[in-house]
């Protein structure tokens, strides 16, 4: 029996959107919209049976995006209503303290993840926004949110509290909450799968290596440790962000580089990270020009592979045991390179990396270590869609 979900993310500027089919795990449709409050018009991309679709449209508000959508699914299919959908799932940035689980959506849970907007000031408001519209556009059908931080909400105290004064932590609440949640509950999932364990039984360590990139701890099958913090800056090398940097550098710049918030803000978020070091945000062109022998690129890798190498020590720390390191999205599903650095000479955590099974290029998830590793190196493809997907079912199936 298939049960479709239609999976919608709504940024500030976008709408993206999937129908999943969840039981046979696979895509019905594939659409989005772009430069959404643009006065001067989006665009809107819709893939359906392997054709691709696009034209222009008005998309002042979130509201015009969503009719653009449902025009989109009018003219080149599936038809929404013949196809029986289950669920709408929402992809929602910041849940707080206060969601650990995706929830059915009421007036209540959208009040709440407003009110998360100091949290989340750029995510939460268009997520909200796109929750607003498609309930009203789509009124018969139930909504679920699915949140990227939900996940690690199981993270003891002593992971997620920051030492800072408790009353200013509390009062503004500031700590720990972490990202790629539903990246990193669904690859923990596969990985037990592909290990043939149960996930209740299994310890990974998973490396989400997107343009944003994130470390996670799972034990049986809950998070302990992740690298984001009170926002995705915190953490690893990423495209564009500095990661873990001293907070005193911002101190700093303040006060001796006329640099103000905005400034810091753009600097930290946008211009660091491997594109800041090297001039190259995209791990394909900062791995070729390492190896033409451009020394800002090589140090970039470096220092993008020093920090992963840290991560792994002190997660390995943590967990006790670990069953498999987890390589995924954009550059841990596609650079062998990245891989191959990150894990040289660890047999000392246990982990050895099998040379030809890295460089053999595929898109199954599969284990790369050597048959005698103790501890396994896995390449496991991530689908967020599909992770939405399914837990949108589970909360409506009860
Ligand atoms: P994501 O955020 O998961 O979509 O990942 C996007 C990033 O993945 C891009 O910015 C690239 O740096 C990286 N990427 C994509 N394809 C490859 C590839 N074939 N080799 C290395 N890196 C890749």
């Amino acid at each position: 029996m298939s049960a479709p979900v239609l999976v919608i993310n709504s940024g500030s500027s976008s709408l993206k959107y999937r129908v999943v089919d969840a039981e046979r795990a696979e895509a019905l449709a594939v659409g989005l919209i772009e430069r959404v409050g643009d006065p001067k018009g989006g665009r809107l991309t819709h893939t359906v049976d392997g054709e691709r679709h696009a034209r222009d449209v008005a998309v002042p508000d979130h509201a015009a995006a969503m009719e653009a959508m449902t025009d989109a699914f009018a003219a080149y299919g599936p038809d929404l209503s013949t196809l029986d959908l289950v669920a709408v799932g929402h992809r929602v940035v910041q849940g707080g303290a206060r969601f650990g689980r995706s929830v059915a959506i009421d007036d209540e849970v959208v009040a709440t993840i407003e009110e998360l907007a100091d949290l989340a000031p750029l995510h939460n408001p268009a997520n909200a926004a796109g929750i607003r519209v498609a309930r009203e556009q789509l009124p018969d059908l139930p909504h679920v949110a699915v949140f990227d931080t939900a996940f690690h909400l199981s993270m003891p105290a002593a992971a997620h509290t920051y030492a800072i004064d408790r009353d200013v932590a509390r009062k503004h609440r500031i700590r720990r909450y972490g990202f790629h949640g539903t990246s990193h509950a669904y690859i923990s999932r596969e990985a037990a799968r592909l290990l043939g364990q149960e996930p209740e039984a299994t310890n990974v360590i998973v490396l989400h290596l997107g343009n944003g990139a994130s470390a996670c701890a799972v034990r049986g099958g809950e998070s302990v440790e992740t690298s984001m913090g009170l926002t995705p800056l915190e953490g690893l090398v990423m495209g564009t962000r500095s990661g873990d940097i001293d907070p005193a550098v911002v101190l700093h710049l303040e006060r001796t580089a006329g640099m103000d918030v905005a400034d810091v803000d753009d600097l930290l978020n946008k211009r660091s990270g491997v594109l800041g070091l090297s001039g190259h945000q995209d791990m394909r062109d900062l791995v070729a020009a390492a190896e033409a022998g451009d020394a800002d690129a090589e140090l970039a890798l470096e220092v993008y592979c020093h920090r992963l190498r840290l991560y792994l020590g002190g997660y390995t720390a943590v967990l006790g045991r670990v069953d498999a390191v987890v390589f995924t999205a954009g550059v841990g599903e596609n650079s062998p390179q990245v891989r191959e650095r990150a894990l040289a000479d660890l047999e000392v955590l246990g982990i050895e990396l099998d040379q030809q099974a890295n460089e053999e290029r595929s898109s199954a998830a599969r284990d790369i270590a050597t048959p005698g590793s103790p501890v396994r190196v896995l390449v496991v493809p991530t689908d967020e869609e599909l992770e939405i997907a399914r837990q949108a079912i589970a909360v409506v199936g009860g």
